[in-house]
């Protein structure tokens, strides 16, 4: 089992990376004083891992409840919230008490949000059960819920005390959904770590038939690179921007063809595609690396051709809109190497209509 740390003075916390561990002993460490615990998870998740997690947290001496919310991102509302909520009330849960979440990025990001405003916060566990919440979501302490008016637009910075990662439970998660992972761990490649990518040219397919050697390295690659930004840049006024390499087009993607309909880390696969060739164009980088980082997104099966029915202006229109738009300007991360990028405000729409134009 590998063991990272976020290091972020007095919130410092573990991620632990592994197979079969035992759940009670490390929420235990973490949690020395607590005695309740609240898991959340869904109707998918919860059938397939809540009762040996609740026994091995009773071994440990919890007090075990479950919240059930629907699955999906069309239930992270403030609905699944106050759900949360009233089962803590319910149960007369004290600041003596915490929440463990079990499953993907939006129980993780719903759970830990209500673990941040329960009582005006209480401690929160993530077992973070797909690959994007394991190299992504569960790492770095942004917690959310949706509005009918933006993705994600009501939330807070709030550190869990421990994540832990079992690899055993994708062997449940259906492939698309791995694919989508694999999108963020390629950008977390091509952002900081150059030798991080040659790794992935050799076995990124290997994920696909669930080499949880190789899937190991990858998740713990990314959650130390992810660590090492979050910890010299907590709450994103800086560096923690690079995080978002290919979501400026990923995100018009998603918003043009309807959220949901592509998968986030698809969108972002795609993004990527089109920022690097936005970066060839200007000479940033080289044909060669170009081709390198397409056929690395193409390797994990991401999507690479822009819809047939979306134009340069779709894309101008919906990047306008991103929340990350400051003052007007759009601010694109584009790569200055494979393992660096930078970020540019100077991006014409006469260019990226001319970039669109040419992929399509
Ligand atoms: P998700 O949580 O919807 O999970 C994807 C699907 O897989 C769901 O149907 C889920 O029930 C199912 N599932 C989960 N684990 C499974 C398993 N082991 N076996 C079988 N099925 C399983 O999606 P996601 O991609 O994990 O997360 C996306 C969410 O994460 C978005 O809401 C996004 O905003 C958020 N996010 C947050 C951050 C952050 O920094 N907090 C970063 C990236 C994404
Ligand atoms: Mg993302």
């Amino acid at each position: 089992m590998e063991n990272i740390t976020v290091g972020l003075n007095e919130r410092s916390y573990p991620i632990y990376i592994g197979t079969s561990q035992h759940y009670g002993e490390l929420v235990r460490k973490a949690l020395p004083k607590i005695t309740d615990l609240m898991v959340v998870t869904n109707d998918t998740v919860g059938p397939l891992y809540f009762d040996s997690l609740k026994k091995q947290l009773e071994e440990s001496g919890f007090k075990v409840c479950q919240c059930v919310l629907k699955d999906g991102e069309a239930y992270k509302t403030i609905d699944s919230f106050w759900a949360i909520q009233t089962a803590l009330l319910e149960n007369n849960f004290a600041r003596d008490s915490a929440i463990v979440a079990l499953g993907g990025g939006v129980v993780g990001d719903m759970a830990g949000f209500a673990a941040a405003t329960y009582q005006r916060g209480i401690p929160f566990i993530q077992i973070p059960t797909t690959l994007l919440a394991m190299v992504d979501s569960s790492v770095g302490g942004k917690t959310a819920i949706n509005h009918p008016l933006g993705k994600n637009m009501i939330g807070a910075f709030y550190q869990p005390k421990a994540v832990i990662a079992d690899l055993e439970t994708l062997k449940t998660l259906p492939k698309r959904e791995l694919t989508a992972g694999l999108g963020e761990v390629v950008k977390t490649a091509i952002i900081y770590d150059a030798d991080f990518f040659s790794y992935l040219e050799k076995n990124i397919e290997k994920v696909f038939d669930y080499d949880l050697e190789v899937i190991a390295w990858i998740v713990k690659c990314c959650c130390q690179i992810k660590a090492s930004v979050v910890s010299e840049d907590e709450k994103e006024h800086g560096l923690r921007a690079i995080l978002n390499y290919g979501h400026t087009f990923g995100h018009a993607i998603e918003a043009f063809l309807g959220f949901g309909t592509w998968l986030h880390g698809e969108a972002v696969g795609l993004g990527m595609v089109i920022a690097s060739a936005l970066a060839k164009k200007r000479g940033l980088i080289s044909e060669s690396d170009d081709r390198k980082m397409l056929e690395l997104c193409r390797k994990a099966l991401l999507p690479t051709k822009i819809p047939e029915n979306m134009t340069a202006d779709d894309f101008i229109k919906h990047m306008r809109h991103d929340k990350k738009v400051r003052q007007g300007t759009i601010r694109y991360v584009l790569p200055t190497s494979i393992g660096k990028v930078e970020i540019f405000s100077d991006v014409s729409d006469e260019e990226i209509k001319n970039l669109i134009n040419c992929l399509k």
